[in-house]
C-alpha cells in the first residue's frame, strides 16, 4: 500500500487540482510548475521530462503525452496511452511508475496540446506494465480494466464513448472557445453558458475529427441554424442566410439574427493555425446550398 502520508499528499493534490483545473480543462505550463499545496509549492510537470516523481510520493503523480508531438498523442486504443519507460530500465523514474501500477494510485495524465498548454485529465491510473515494450499503458479510471487485453467490439465502443466525453470532446470545446476568445463568430455575443464548438464535418461522421479547425464557437441559435442549413459559411468566410428565409416576415430574431448577418464576414481566430479549415467549409458549404 502506499504509505499514509503519500496518500494523503496525493489526496490534497488532486483536491487542489480540482479547484484550479478540474478533469478534462485547460491549463498553462506555468500554472503547472507554480502550483501551491497548503502553502508549499508542488509543481505538477517536470521541466524537462515527461514524468513527474516528487519525492514526497512513494509513486509517480503525472506524466505528460504530446497530443502535438510525433505520435499522434501515443494514444494506443480510446482512452489509453502508452507512456515509454526512460533509460534506466526498472530503475530511476521508471521505479515509481511501476509503483503507480503495483499501488493502485490515481495519477495525472497531462495531454500537451500546445507547447504552453494542457489537458489535465485525471484520476488515470497506469493500467498495465509492459516489460516486453519497456513502456507501461495509462488510463482513464473507467477503462484500466481493458488496458492488458484486446479488447472485444463491445469494449472498445465503450471505450471510445467514454474517451470523447472525458477527454476529446471537452479538449475540441476548450480549445474552439480560445481560440474564438469565447465569442460567437457569426454575431460575437459573448457569454460562455450560450455558446457552442460547432463542427463544421460532423461530429458523427468519421472524417468529424476533435480538432480546433473542424470547429467554430457559435451561439446556440446560429448553431442550430447552421446544422438545420438556414445559415451557411463559405470557404471565404461569408455567411449566407438560405434563400426562403430571407424572403420570410417576422420578428427581431429573423430580421437582426439571421436575416442581417447575410453577406458579414464571420469573426476569425487571431491565431492563423486555428481558423476554420477551408477544405471543410467548402464540402459543407454544398450541402447548404444543395438545401
Ligand atoms: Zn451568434
Amino acid at each position: 500500500m502506499e504509505s499514509a502520508a503519500s496518500a494523503a499528499l496525493r489526496t490534497q493534490i488532486f483536491e487542489q487540482l480540482a479547484k484550479t483545473a478540474p478533469s478534462s480543462h485547460l491549463v498553462s505550463r506555468a500554472e503547472l510548475l507554480g502550483f501551491n499545496v497548503g502553502g508549499e509549492r508542488l509543481p505538477l510537470i517536470d521541466y524537462s521530462r515527461g514524468i513527474r516523481n516528487p519525492k514526497q510520493l512513494d509513486a509517480t503523480l503525472s506524466v505528460v503525452s504530446s497530443a502535438d508531438g510525433p505520435y499522434a498523442d501515443e494514444q494506443v486504443a480510446p482512452g489509453i496511452w502508452r507512456y515509454d519507460f526512460r533509460a534506466g530500465g526498472t530503475g530511476g523514474d521508471n521505479r515509481k511508475l511501476i509503483a503507480a501500477h503495483r499501488l493502485g494510485v490515481p495519477i495525472i495524465l497531462f495531454r500537451k496540446l500546445r507547447p504552453n498548454l494542457y489537458q489535465a485529465v485525471y484520476p488515470a491510473r497506469v493500467a498495465h506494465v509492459d516489460h516486453d515494450n519497456s513502456r507501461v499503458l495509462i488510463a482513464l479510471d473507467e477503462l484500466a480494466d481493458l488496458a492488458d487485453h484486446e479488447q472485444s467490439p463491445i469494449e472498445r465502443e465503450w471505450a471510445e464513448y467514454i474517451a470523447k466525453r472525458r477527454v476529446h470532446q471537452p479538449a475540441f470545446r476548450a480549445m474552439v472557445m480560445r481560440a474564438y476568445e469565447t465569442q460567437c463568430t457569426v454575431c460575437r455575443f459573448k457569454h460562455g453558458e450560450l455558446l457552442d464548438a460547432a463542427h463544421i464535418t460532423a461530429d458523427s461522421d468519421a472524417a468529424g475529427d476533435a480538432v480546433v479547425t473542424n470547429g467554430m464557437a457559435m451561439c446556440k441559435i446560429h448553431h442550430a441554424a447552421y446544422d438545420q442549413n438556414f445559415l451557411g459559411v463559405s470557404p471565404d468566410y461569408r455567411i449566407q442566410i438560405n434563400a426562403a428565409l430571407l424572403d420570410e416576415v417576422d420578428g427581431p430574431m429573423l430580421k437582426h439574427g439571421l436575416q442581417e448577418m447575410h453577406g458579414a464576414t464571420i469573426t476569425l481566430p487571431s491565431r492563423r493555425g486555428d481558423r476554420p479549415d477551408q477544405d471543410r467549409l467548402a464540402t459543407r458549404f454544398e450541402t447548404f446550398l444543395a438545401q
